[in-house]
């Protein structure tokens, strides 16, 4: 019988790429949408390894299952970091993807292309009762668009072109992004680390 691993992500975006590279391990896998009595779980953590070391605990602790959480967003150097862990939460509280990439390309209007450096972070942790949470990190550079391309992904992916190329993650297939992008780097990670549970 497969052993049960709980995405702990109301973010559909993430949940399509996790599911696309761990569907092939021997895991039923569900998401919070399959649990919708479980409260909200805050991210009250300054970095994202507390996010995600809070979430998956959390969830684990409630449910009594294998969960697996993830924390991540963008850095923009030239913004000391920012968005960082407030990725989501930008441009205010409920703010859309759409409202987020505006505020982002306001701040750095006119900033040229050789200081529009940037960089996704994704930190991944595994809680189970009565085990050690476990945590890897991936992470990719690149740097930022003056405008919106392509129609894939979610988040900032119309604005990120990753390392020297010219495709904006938006641009690329879910395929394509995993391959390279942070999520992708960790999710590499944590499949070593399910596949020895
Ligand atoms: P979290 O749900 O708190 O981890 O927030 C993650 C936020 O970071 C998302 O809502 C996006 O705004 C941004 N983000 C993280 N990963 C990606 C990605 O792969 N593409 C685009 N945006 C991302």
């Amino acid at each position: 019988m497969k052993k049960t691993l709980i995405i702990a992500t109301h973010n559909e975006g993430k949940k399509r790429e996790l599911i696309n590279t761990l569907s092939s391990l021997a895991y039923k896998i569900y998401s919070l949408k399959d649990f919708p009595e479980l409260p909200e779980v805050e991210e009250t953590g300054s970095t994202f390894k507390e996010n995600a070391v809070l979430k998956a605990e959390t969830i684990s602790r409630l449910t009594g299952e294998l969960t697996l959480a993830d924390d991540s967003g963008l850095e923009v150097f030239y913004l000391g970091g920012k968005p960082g862990v407030h990725s989501a939460r930008f441009a205010g509280e409920d703010a859309t993807d759409e409202q987020n990439n505006t505020l982002l390309l306001k701040l750095m209007e006119n900033v040229p292309h050789s200081q529009r450096k940037a960089r996704f972070v994704c930190v991944m942790a595994v809680a189970a009762p009565g085990i050690k949470t476990i945590t890897v990190e991936g992470s990719c550079e690149g740097f930022l668009a003056t405008m919106p391309r392509g129609t894939r992904g979610f988040g900032y992916d119309p604005l990120f072109i990753y390392g020297d190329g010219n495709k904006t993650f938006a641009e690329m297939d879910m395929e394509a992004k995993s391959r390279i992008s942070h999520r992708g780097r960790a999710l590499q990670k944590i499949r070593e680390v399910l596949m020895q549970f």
